[in-house]
């Protein structure tokens, strides 16, 4: 029986952390847990818990390079990276190519552009 707002122990997100890493489906880690697929789904997004190679295409659509400090190159904070500099892909990234569509100027015209999944250079800020 799911018991929403129940407050996640260390010992249930590290479980839910290992299910998601292998692939398990939001209704097998909500049973296993005993809470709702909304209170799972919330966890693994705030955790960020999903291994991106197994994750469903409905939630691969937004980069983890929106919650990267070296999105923003700043050579005084020692951020950036050859995607945010140059348009090179990291290595050792997983991305998808993703088309893009670009607003800036007269003309709506098409980019190439990645949506990055997992990064070794990741860092939150
Ligand atoms: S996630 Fe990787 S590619 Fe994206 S901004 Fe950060 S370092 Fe660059």
């Amino acid at each position: 029986m799911p018991t929403p707002g129940r407050p996640w122990t260390d010992a249930e997100v590290e479980r839910l952390r290992q299910m998601a890493l292998d692939g398990k489906s939001y209704s097998h880690m909500a049973v296993a847990l005993s809470r709702s697929e909304t209170a799972v789904k919330d966890r693994i997004r705030s955790e960020r818990l999903m291994n991106p190679e197994l994750w469903p295409e409905r939630e691969r659509n937004v980069s983890i390079c929106w919650d990267c400090v070296h999105a923003v190159p700043d050579p005084s904070k020692g951020t950036g990276c050859s995607w945010s500099v140059r348009f090179k892909p990291v290595e050792g990234w997983i991305a998808k190519h993703k088309p893009q569509v670009l607003y800036s100027g007269p003309v709506p015209r098409m980019v190439s552009s990645w949506l990055v999944l997992k990064c070794p250079k990741f860092k939150e800020g």
